[in-house]
């Protein structure tokens, strides 16, 4: 479900979805080819609603930082060589003071995590591909149970964007 403004706000079940688009309080932006019967009406199934009206989104909030998290917010690519990671690695090593944060956890390879081992990237000569941080909370509301459909993406990453 998006805000009028097309931010993602959460994942509703389909049946709250058809609920809200037969009320007009939201339109289908993305359905699939999936006929629905609801009360007297028959569409396609919706997979992004857009509502008709704005709502304030939910205030930000710190969120918990977590292996999968982390491994999900760098879509499995490691933070060093950009291959593919699923291995944590703490940036600044643990050994060192180096914290359980969003912004001192990337995604890592299995291979640059045993190189690096208790190195600083500095010390290594390897640079971050990437600024690791806490993810805009806009765009974390689909639970990582959540089955991701592949039609979501395009307002996904238009929020990142953003
Ligand atoms: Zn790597």
């Amino acid at each position: 479900m998006l805000n009028a403004g097309y931010e993602p706000l959460s994942v509703v079940s389909f049946r709250r979805a058809i609920v809200l688009v037969l009320s007009g309080k939201a339109t289908v932006v993305a359905d699939e080819p999936v006929p629905v019967r609801a009360q007297t009406v028959q569409m396609n199934s919706p997979s992004v609603i857009v509502l008709t009206t704005y709502v304030t989104p939910p205030r930000r909030r710190r969120v918990a930082v977590s292996r999968r998290g982390i491994l999900r917010r760098d879509r499995h690519r490691c933070g060093y060589c950009g291959g593919y990671a699923n291995t944590i690695d703490h940036v600044l090593p643990r050994s060192r003071g180096g914290q359980n944060t969003w912004e001192n956890l990337v995604a890592c390879c299995r291979e640059c995590n045993n190189r690096k081992g208790d190195h600083t990237p500095a010390e290594m000569g390897w640079r971050l591909r990437v600024t690791p941080a806490q993810p805009r909370t806009s765009t974390w509301f689909i639970p990582d149970s959540e089955k991701y459909e592949p039609q979501w993406a395009e307002f996904l990453s238009y929020a990142r964007v953003a």
